[in-house]
């Protein structure tokens, strides 16, 4: 329902969920599954498809798919593929490798593209409840519900049609590793981790445009030192994906940029992206996916996280974080979106006890619940993914002393605690270095 003057409209929603990425549009779905209404404010004009990405779920993501909506995964599975094999290859000085593999059953590790993930997501959401040309600007909060002012605009012209200002008990921020909502009751801003990568989803039916990866395989191949890294995906349908990452110690690399977020077809990136690669021997399949790449297609960014926080709401617990806003880590692991669907999932389930409850506070409640199971596993996951990007300053000392092995065998049971999920959600008791 809706009122006011021209400029300025009022409505009022149960539950505002800002920002109609995988996180957000989870979210809604999953609380749309258990009978709540959540309404979705997306600043773009449609639902993101700019992100040259496919994204790989494993068993947590596809645990939490299927919590959010019976039979979800395979949706997933359906609209791109699933992964039979991950090859792990590495490369030293000399150009000699050295080979391991990690086998999947079919069901357990889906790879799709990020915007077919999106569409899959949104097919099943009431088409009323999502808004796009929504943009949050700001909000106020109080003990009784939140103010949020969101700009909308007209989708073929971009220019400011009037504000909406959206009464909620709930404003769940799930807007991405740039989050307003973070920034305002936080006030941090992402870190750069030194390094950039090159990624691009293309359509290669059959691999006859490139090749480097089998069908249903992610091909993974990095060098000692963690200078340079690249996968090749088959992402589903005739598509491939495949990232060049770079480290930048320095900080030059990333100063040669030409757009400080990163984005889509920049003009050079195909350019600089091989660039990387001169002199560099064993690193053939990513070269040749590269040049059989239009630039149009080739997204450049530098590689950011935010840092862990111990609380994720306001002081009234009815503005909360969710997703990249709350824990954005860093890629390598492939964890955002898993933990994002996690996030969904559980949520949702607090939030279904929180609406048959007839308490006043049964929202804040629910709010302060899902930040005790939530918060501490995401530290260990974020800390864990800062390390894996062997920036010396980011690896503790304790575990740069470890051997080959310790630090092979702390992998191996990272896999098997985050894997466990909705089990041990804090922590692995059983395990030696998750706790
Ligand atoms: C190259 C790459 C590879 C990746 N691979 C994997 C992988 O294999 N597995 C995996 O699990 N994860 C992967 N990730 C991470 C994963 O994609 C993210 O963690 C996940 O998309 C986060 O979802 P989100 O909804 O929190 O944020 P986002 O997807 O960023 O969505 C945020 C949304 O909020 C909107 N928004 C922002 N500000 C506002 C505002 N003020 N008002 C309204 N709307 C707003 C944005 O437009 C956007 O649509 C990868 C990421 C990258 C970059």
């Amino acid at each position: 329902m809706e009122e006011g003057s021209s400029f300025q409209r009022r409505e009022e929603v149960e539950i505002a969920i800002v920002g109609g990425g995988l996180g957000g549009l989870a979210l809604a779905l999953a609380l749309q599954e258990r009978g709540i209404t959540a309404h979705l404010y997306e600043k773009h004009h449609d639902l993101r498809s700019d992100t040259a990405t496919a994204i790989g779920i494993g068993a947590n993501g596809v645990k939490s798919l299927n919590g959010i909506r019976s039979g979800l995964s395979k949706v997933m599975e359906d609209a791109g593929t699933y992964a039979s094999c991950l090859k792990l290859t590495l490369v030293n000085k000399k150009g000699e490798v050295r080979y391991r593999e990690q086998t999947f059953e079919q069901g357990e590790y889906v790879s799709i593209g990020w915007k077919q993930a999106q569409l899959v997501l949104a097919s099943y959401i009431n088409k009323d409840l999502i808004h796009c040309s929504h943009r949050l600007v700001r909000f106020e909060s109080s003990e009784a519900g939140v103010d949020a002012y969101f700009e909308v605009t007209d989708e073929n012209t971009s220019s400011l049609e009037y504000i909406k200002v959206v009464r909620t008990k709930l404003l769940v921020g799930a807007d991405g590793i740039w989050s307003v909502v973070r920034r305002t009751i936080v006030g941090d801003s992402p870190r750069y981790l030194h390094l950039v990568d090159w990624n691009a989803y293309v359509p290669n039916p059959g691999a006859k445009v490139f090749g480097g990866h089998g069908e249903h395989e992610i091909v993974l191949l990095f060098d000692e030192d963690g200078e340079t890294r690249s996968w090749l995906v088959d992402a589903g349908k005739g598509f491939s994906l495949w990232i060049l990452r770079k480290l930048d110690l320095s900080g030059d690399l990333a100063k040669t940029l030409k757009r400080s977020k990163g984005g889509l077809g920049i003009p050079g990136a195909k350019a600089r992206a091989l660039q990387q690669l001169d002199g560099l021997d064993g690193w053939d399949d990513i070269k040749a996916a590269i040049k059989a790449t239009d630039e149009t297609y080739i997204f450049e960014r530098p590689i950011m996280d935010n840092l862990p926080i111990k609380r994720w709401s306001d002081s009234h617990r009815r503005v909360l974080l969710m997703g990249d806003a709350a824990h954005a880590q860093y890629v390598g692991p492939g964890q955002g979106a898993r933990t994002a669907f996690e996030d969904a999932h559980q949520l949702s389930i607090l939030l279904k006890e929180a609406f048959s409850s007839s308490e006043d506070n049964s929202i804040a409640t629910a709010v302060k619940k899902f930040e005790e199971l939530r918060i501490p596993r995401m530290i260990k996951m974020q800390e864990y993914a800062a390390e894996s990007t062997a920036l010396p300053a980011l690896v503790p000392e304790w575990v740069s002393k470890l051997t080959m092995e310790e630090k092979q065998k702390r992998a191996l049971e990272c896999q098997q605690w985050v894997h466990s999920y909705p089990e041990k959600m804090l922590c692995d008791p059983d395990s030696t270095y998750w706790k």
